[in-house]
C-alpha cells in the first residue's frame, strides 16, 4: 500500500489553537513539498513552518505580488498631430 498521490490531504489538528483567532480545533494542516502548511478554517489565518519549525505567516499580499508590473513600452509614443493652418491650401 504505497500510494503516491499528489492530492494534498488536509487534516485537522486536534487540540490546535489558532494563533490569530484562538479558535480550538480549527487548524488544518497539510504538506506541500515537505513544507507543513497550516490554515485556520475559522478566520482564514494561514502560515507555514520553516526548517526550524517556526511559524511563518503567509503574506496577505501574495496576489498583488504575483501581478506583473505594467511597464510602458518606450517605443510606443503618443504622437499628436497638429495640422499647421499655414499649410492649408486655399480653395478658390
Ligand atoms: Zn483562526
Amino acid at each position: 500500500m504505497s500510494e503516491e498521490s499528489k492530492v494534498t490531504t488536509k487534516r485537522f489538528i486536534a487540540g490546535a489553537v489558532c494563533p490569530a483567532c484562538s479558535a480550538a480545533d480549527s487548524i488544518k494542516m497539510w504538506d506541500v513539498d515537505g513544507v507543513p502548511h497550516r490554515e485556520c478554517v475559522v478566520c482564514g489565518y494561514a502560515d507555514t513552518l520553516n526548517e526550524q519549525g517556526q511559524s511563518v505567516p503567509s503574506e496577505l499580499g501574495t496576489r498583488v505580488n504575483q501581478i506583473k508590473p505594467k511597464t510602458a513600452d518606450p517605443q510606443v509614443q503618443a504622437v499628436q498631430f497638429f495640422p499647421n493652418p499655414k499649410l492649408k491650401k486655399k480653395t478658390d
